[in-house]
């Protein structure tokens, strides 16, 4: 997506999805302005876009207004530049041969990238195998399967989260229910920032282990949904204790059908 008039097309600083349930397109910004658009989608159906014109059909059907932003000839001539390609995701155990090799970053845990955290993986493998070392007096005999055994259980988990991500990211996100419970976990965290993290907050921000993140986020998630069907039940059982105890004068409530009439002509008169 090129710059509009020297500039980014779309706030710059924002992931922006097209969340189409069983398929998205994302745009990421670039330092020259541009925005580079992938779209996620299966590849049964990237194989009935065969011409531009398909193209430019799809788009209008699901993206319409990324067609401006993009420009109907650059879409139809860009969209056949890269051939569609399959994403890796990688679960080996364990990351070591004896004392003689180990396995870290993607060769050990390459994950779909949508939790952003495949580099971070890699850099925080570095960081527990320097610790591991100092623990173990740079024994490398005893760091070695210490840092698989340490290590699998959280990189595992960061692949298991990073697949969710997706279902999260072209689907979930359509839900009212989902954004509800999203600013729930945000209030709660304000209000209990050692109680209640944000699985996002805790995986991004936090050296939380991630296997330890997801555990958490389960606890969270069912004390969460408990806490409000109590809520909600507990709501429900007061109004109708209310309407027992003050039942409403229905002859008050109700309104004849004349002064309805007269209300919804009223503000056609003059
Ligand atoms: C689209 C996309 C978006 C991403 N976004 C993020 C993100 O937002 N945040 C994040 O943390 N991560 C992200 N990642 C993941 C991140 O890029 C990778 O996790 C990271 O680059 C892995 O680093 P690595 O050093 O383990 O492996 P690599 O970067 O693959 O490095 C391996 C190197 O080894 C070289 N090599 C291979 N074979 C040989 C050989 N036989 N001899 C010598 N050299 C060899 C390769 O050429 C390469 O340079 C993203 C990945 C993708 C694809």
């Amino acid at each position: 997506m090129p710059p509009n008039n020297g500039e980014f097309a779309m706030k710059p600083n924002y992931l922006h999805i097209w969340p189409r349930n069983t398929f998205m397109m994302i745009a990421l910004p670039n330092l020259d302005k541009t925005f580079t658009c992938t779209l996620f989608m299966p590849f049964e159906d990237f194989e009935k876009i065969t011409t531009g014109d398909k193209v430019i059909e799809f788009f209008q059907n699901y993206f319409p207004d990324a067609i401006p932003l993009i420009g109907v000839d650059a879409l139809k001539r860009d969209y056949f530049r890269l051939p569609a390609q399959a994403m890796v995701s990688v679960k080996c155990s364990p990351y070591h041969i004896d004392d003689k090799c180990v396995l870290m970053g993607d060769a050990a845990h390459a994950v779909v990238p949508f939790y952003g955290q495949g580099m971070n993986a890699g850099f925080e493998d570095c960081i527990v195998f320097d610790e591991i070392l100092d623990q173990l007096n740079e024994d490398v005999g005893a760091v070695l399967p210490e840092f698989s055994k340490v290590r699998v259980p959280d990189d595992h988990a960061i692949a298991d989260l990073a697949m969710y991500n997706y279902v999260e990211m072209r689907a979930h996100v359509n839900s009212r229910w989902f954004l509800f419970r999203k600013h729930v976990d945000t209030l709660l965290h304000l209000i209990m920032p050692k109680t209640i993290i944000p699985l996002y907050t805790m995986v991004t921000f936090t050296r939380t282990r991630y296997h330890k993140a997801v555990e958490r986020w389960h606890w969270q998630e069912k004390v969460i949904n408990r806490g409000l069907a109590f809520g909600a039940a507990g709501a429900a059982c007061g109004g109708v204790y209310l309407l027992i105890k003050h039942p409403p004068n229905i002859s008050k409530i109700v309104i004849p059908a004349e002064q309805i009439w007269s209300m919804l002509l009223a503000p056609q008169s003059p």
